[in-house]
């Protein structure tokens, strides 16, 4: 038998214009846990008043002697340099400002030499699985330890025809399980075959500190919207010598130092070798001052008070959720292996996609639901391996009523997913 969920007292609210069925708990108070930080954490409040304090005085980076534009080159260059310290960036290595992970990964991909092969866990996020598949790519299959991981893609080096460069790209921690990958032993895997090492940090740096000289990789990626800051700018930070030799990622102003018609009627272009060379169009200079105001907060909380924090609160979720023997959660290292606040599980009988809509609905809980850009790695997990994405995203429902929970409650390819941070201590 299905637990009943109960009936709550809801209300249509309207939220910036819209009417959105909000469910108010005792006292009248409208309560709702965003409880889906590895989509998007909310930004940090100091974040917000460090943006609205500069917001009077932008104007456009590396553009000329005016005062506002002078002030954003300092600040934008500034940021670049905290966004450096800290990913404990070598002397040498370039921080390049880009969207998001998913453009950064994309960015590297373009800037690979030609002839490299790319080793790539099928586990990946798709951020991290799909940009390669121009270049010579082996997909690795899906280890069950983090051990399997090292010794499988040691066997898949050991084993590689080609002499050329060789890339490995490896998420930091899971956006599914959670769960940390050894990108340490995985780093010292590839640089003993020779090859170099990107790491998907989008879901490890707003956790845990990320030292790209420590962890001994070669590139970091990741996003400013899970980092607590807002969306629209990311990093690619790591070796400057693919970078500075690759064609620009966008061709404009900014990324070209020099442009002149050539003698053969076309353009001659002499493009930068600094960061600049794939930063082309007009800086997204806010977007990166935020980043550098997040990495300051994370760095001023104390990543050693956030991850104890944090761990407090798996533990918690975990412990709820083992209570429940309908619940089955999802791992692919098992119940031991370290995590970081993300925990994904499924129902017995239920569609998650409607189990989450509940959540948000009846509880006023917000959850993800679905495959989490991950579809090779949700197969895996649910044992699914032919079938289709299930439905996702909530269900139906007239306005102003709620979705019915079981409701099309065939088992589907989709699982709900619940993520949350420490953030810094006074905001959270
Ligand atoms: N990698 C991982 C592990 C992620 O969780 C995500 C976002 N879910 C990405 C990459 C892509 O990040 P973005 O959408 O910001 O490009």
């Amino acid at each position: 038998p299905r637990p009943a969920l109960p009936s709550s007292v809801h209300a249509p609210l309207p939220v910036l214009g819209r009417e959105v069925l909000v469910p108010l708990v005792t006292g009248g108070e409208v309560g709702y846990a965003a409880l889906d930080y590895a989509a998007s954490a909310p930004a940090l409040q100091r974040v917000w008043d460090d943006v609205a304090a500069y917001a009077p005085y932008y104007g456009s980076v590396h553009r000329g002697a005016g005062y506002l534009s002078q002030l954003s080159t300092d600040l934008f260059e500034q940021s670049r340099a905290t966004v450096a310290e800290f990913l404990g960036c070598r002397p040498g290595d370039q921080v390049v400002f880009t969207r998001s992970t998913t453009d950064s990964l994309n960015l590297l991909a373009a800037a690979v030499p030609a002839g490299t092969s790319v080793f790539v866990f099928e586990t990946e996020h798709h951020a991290s699985l799909l940009p390669w598949r121009e270049a010579d790519v082996t997909y690795l299959g899906a280890p069950r330890t983090p051990a399997e991981a090292v010794a499988t893609l040691d066997r898949a080096l050991a084993a590689r025809a080609a002499d050329g460069p060789a890339l490995v790209c490896v998420t930091g921690a899971s956006n599914v399980t959670g769960e940390l990958w050894p990108v340490r032993e995985l780093a010292a895997a590839a640089h003993a075959h020779g090859a170099r090492i990107v790491l998907d940090a989008a879901q490890l740096a707003p956790h845990h500190p990320v030292d790209i000289a420590e962890l001994d990789v070669d590139w970091v990626a990741f996003s400013g919207h899970k980092l607590y800051a807002p969306f629209g700018s990311g990093v690619l930070a790591g070796r400057a010598d693919w970078l500075r030799a690759a064609e620009p990622y966008l061709a404009g102003g900014g990324a070209s130092r020099r442009v002149a018609r050539s003698a053969d009627g076309g353009v001659d272009v002499d493009w930068h070798t600094t960061a600049a060379r794939h930063e082309a169009g007009s800086p997204n200079v806010i977007g990166a001052y935020a980043i550098a105001s997040a990495c300051r907060a994370l760095t001023e909380a104390g990543f050693d008070l956030l991850v104890e924090r944090e761990q407090a609160l798996v533990a918690r979720v975990r412990a709820g959720l083992a209570e429940v023997p309908e619940v089955r959660v999802l791992s692919l290292f098992g119940d031991d292996a370290p995590r970081v606040g993300v925990v994904s599980f499924v129902v017995e009988g239920w569609n998650s996609s409607h189990f989450a809509a509940a959540l948000s609905a009846e509880y006023g809980i917000g959850v993800r639901d679905g495959l989490f850009c991950a579809h090779p790695l949700l197969r895996t997990l649910l044992g699914a391996a032919d079938q289709e994405p299930g439905e996702c995203g909530a269900p139906e429902a007239a306005p102003g009523e709620l979705p019915d929970p079981s409701a099309g409650g065939a088992p589907t390819l989709n699982a709900i997913r619940v993520s949350f941070g420490a953030g810094t201590p006074d905001e959270h």
